[in-house]
């Protein structure tokens, strides 16, 4: 494998981006809005350079990289080259239906197609191509560069050989892959969604405030972030809609998400991208203002 396609340039999309024209892939990022593309490519070189005075990377590998990478807003333009497709669109099951469609039909035979998504079933995703068996999920933690783990996600019709493609190539990332199957929420969500969820429900119950919540995972159970401050930093909306995915997927009451939650997405108050959720945020920034909103 040696050309890669990232569709998406958010958040995940420069992350994942960024490891492949590092490991000396050929990278073509695509986005519907140029302004993301030239975002994700000014985000991609600030963090290359971080690497730098790290001494992680030099200056010459940095270069490297990103001559790597290009930059499209053309989708067909993008992927008819790659052996391997990452979408890291918006968490959106119809967009990634619509790409994944689009992917099918302008990629070259054999071209493994691959998934970030948090939620949504590789399946689903994979009914819509006409070869289901190269659709896998590679679920990337952010930030990307700096997190070992990708959740490799079977769907019902996924190959072998597509499984251990993608394993190998991770490896190679000098990441850690882990195998998992197609089900709501796949290993990691379907544990720490419903984590966040009771951590909202003791602070909804009274039971202790948001610092002392996150301050007894913290040092008891060795968490290095609290899990509603985690909560702010996935984005309380995102939260919310995986545990509908949770509920919905295995109709089972323990998944129900907590009013509170419910209540505070519906105000807007979403986490640190909205500037207050949990904590509250200096705006545009991951700074807390507030060490706890719920104070009284
Ligand atoms: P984001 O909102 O930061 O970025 C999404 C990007 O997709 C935007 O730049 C948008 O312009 C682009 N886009 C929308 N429609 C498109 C199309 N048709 N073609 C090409 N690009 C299109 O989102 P994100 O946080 O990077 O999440 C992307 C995916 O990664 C989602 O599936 C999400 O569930 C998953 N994920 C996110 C995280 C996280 O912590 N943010 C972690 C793991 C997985």
């Amino acid at each position: 494998m040696k050309n890669i396609a990232v569709i998406g340039s958010g958040t995940m999309g420069n992350g994942i981006a960024h490891i492949f024209a590092q490991y000396g892939y050929t990278v073509s990022l695509v986005d519907i809005s140029e302004e993301a593309l030239k975002k994700a490519t000014a985000t991609i070189e600030k963090n290359l350079g971080r690497q730098v005075e790290k001494g992680i990377l030099t200056e010459e590998n940095k270069k490297k990289a990103l001559a790597n990478l290009t930059t499209t807003t053309f989708l067909k333009e993008g992927v008819c080259d790659a052996d391997l497709v990452v979408e890291a669109a918006t968490e959106n099951l119809d967009l990634k239906l619509k790409i994944f469609k689009e992917m099918d039909e302008s990629t070259k035979p054999g071209t493994i197609l691959a998934s970030n998504t948090s939620s949504i079933s590789i399946t689903k995703i994979a009914s819509v191509t006409k070869s289901p068996d190269q659709v896998i999920g590679m679920h990337f933690m952010n930030p990307v560069p700096v997190m070992k783990l990708v959740e490799v996600i079977r769907g019902y019709r996924t190959s072998d050989a597509v499984t251990s493609q993608v394993m190998e190539l991770s490896r190679k990332l000098e990441k850690v892959p882990v195998e998992v199957n197609d089900y709501p929420g796949f290993v990691a969500n379907r544990i720490l969604m419903p984590m966040i969820n009771e951590a909202i429900y003791t602070l909804y119950e009274g039971v202790a405030g948001v610092a002392e919540i996150d301050t007894v995972m913290k040092l008891g159970m060795a968490h290095p972030m609290g899990p509603l401050q985690l909560a702010d930093f996935i984005g309380l909306d995102v939260c919310l809609s995986i545990l509908h995915v949770l509920y919905n997927g295995f109709g089972n009451p323990k998944y129900a998400p907590c009013p509170l939650l419910v209540n505070m997405v519906q105000a807007g108050h979403k986490g640190v991208k909205s500037g207050s959720g949990f904590y509250q945020y200096k705006a545009g920034s991951k700074e807390l203002v507030v060490a706890d909103r719920f104070k009284k």
